[in-house]
């Protein structure tokens, strides 16, 4: 078996956290690739070593002295260094990160140092090779991530090096110049390493023992998900559940690689499961309930709209010119109503409703605000009659106004419209119906 292991910034953050990470590698010889983060917070009030970075670049950027942040930077790295014992010195790669710096080398390139330095020091740590990223993982001219070639660079390599450490969050272009994924990236790169050596499993390692059914803040203490697929987690994750990068699962999910969260302050915690399918059914006839504030909604109304050839398409037309993207287009026989992100709307709502005027001549239209959508997801409900039902009769019974109703295609989710007041009722009595009561 080979495992790949990934580790978040708080598992990182200090000698102490490096030490438990230690043991969970050590316990099980399949864990034989090694993707870290950059120090994250020792604390609450701590600041992650990546937001350092930025900082200290902005300052160089503008030509200012930015020697106290850099050696607080160093500081940080030093701490773990001398916590583990180890001889290791990092002051030609500061010296080098410097001169880069004052070169105005970008800010990727300076948020990148953050997992590069950490990586040198796990790979001191556990006597593993140490893999540039740089090397490895390779983004196009239009700063695409280039996952074919990425894959290709990092399986010649991989095959030559048994155990290997290769730091998350950045790559390069073809010429070397460094570029990251965005916030939160290195979670991609594991993905990418289990891919290229199709690994049984990518292990992602934080500070959570996995997804939850609910959102805690809403909920009291919700359970954890056992096991949930890859496409109920893209229908959650949309919603505002994170835990994971959104685009991590990409690179797994070509080779069907299952991606367990575990937790590493309780290593004996099993943690969710990511999988491509499963014959397990979940422990509630739902798997998860996330859901997001800030919508608003247009109501376009005209007689006989349903017998009109284009005429959907003719307003959807009006938000594209826009660059509006839309979340949700839910219809009736003389009625559409287009849901859209109201921070992205608000400013050009004029602009669309003119546009809608000119070119689709609706009858009547109409601005709603302060929505919010609930998306209950579950491969559960497909076999499951009456889910609709329920879920509609605790709404009412909670005095809950539905706004609107899209069940997926693929009858894995049920996404509602409610008023943003309404928001956190719905999911408690959604939540009271499935979980609580246990069927
Ligand atoms: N260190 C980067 C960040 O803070 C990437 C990561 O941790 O995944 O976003």
């Amino acid at each position: 078996m080979k495992k790949v292991v990934k580790f978040g910034g708080s598992s990182l953050a200090s000698a102490e956290q490096f030490r438990k990470v230690g043991e969970i590698i050590k316990a099980d010889p399949d864990r034989v690739y090694v993707v870290p983060s950059a120090p994250g917070k020792r604390h609450s009030k701590d600041t992650k070593v990546t937001d350092m970075l930025y900082k200290t670049y902005e300052l160089a950027k503008e030509g200012k002295d930015f020697g106290k942040q850099i050696n607080d930077i160093k500081a940080r790295y030093n701490e773990i260094i001398e916590g583990l014992g180890l001889g290791l010195d990092l002051s030609k790669e500061f010296e080098t990160i410097e001169k880069n710096f004052r070169e105005k080398a970008g800010p990727d390139y300076a948020a990148s140092r953050g997992e590069y330095l950490n990586g040198i020091i796990m790979a001191n740590y556990l006597g593993y090779e140490f893999i540039d990223s740089a090397t490895v993982v390779r983004f196009d001219n239009n700063g695409d991530f280039d996952s074919e070639t990425t894959n290709r660079l990092m399986t010649k390599k991989l095959e030559k090096t048994p155990k290997a450490v290769v730091p998350g969050f950045y790559g390069a272009y073809a010429d070397g110049k460094i570029k990251t994924f965005s916030r939160g990236g290195s979670d991609i790169t594991g993905s990418i390493v289990s891919r290229a050596i199709r690994a049984d499993v990518y292990e992602n390692w934080t500070d959570v023992s996995g997804f939850l059914v609910a959102d805690p803040r809403i909920i009291d203490k919700p359970p954890y998900i056992e096991t949930i697929t890859y496409t109920e987690l893209r229908e959650l994750a949309y919603m505002g559940a994170s835990v994971l990068h959104e685009d991590a699962i990409f690179p797994v999910r070509k080779e069907g690689i299952p991606i367990n969260i575990r937790n590493t302050n309780k290593p004996e915690d099993p943690g969710t499961w990511i999988v491509e399918s499963t014959a397990k059914k979940s422990k509630y006839v739902i798997t998860g309930i996330a859901g997001k504030k800030g919508f608003c909604c247009v109501n376009v109304v005209k007689d006989q709209m349903n017998s009109e050839v284009g005429f959907v398409r003719r307003v959807l037309q009006a938000f594209e010119d826009q660059n509006i993207s839309i979340e949700h287009v839910p219809s009736g026989i003389d009625t559409m109503t287009v849901f859209v992100q109201q921070d992205e709307f608000i400013d050009k709502e004029q602009a669309v409703v003119s546009e809608i005027h000119r070119l689709a001549h609706p009858d009547m239209l109409e601005i709603e605000s302060d929505l919010a959508l609930v998306a209950v997801v579950g491969r559960g409900m497909r076999a499951t009659r009456g889910t609709a039902g329920r879920i509609f009769s605790a709404l009412a019974h909670a005095s809950v106004n539905v706004r609107m109703i899209d069940q997926g295609s693929s009858e894995l989710n049920i996404i509602i419209g409610v008023e943003t007041r309404d928001f956190e009722k719905a999911i408690a009595a959604i939540y009271d119906i499935f979980v609580t009561t246990q069927v």
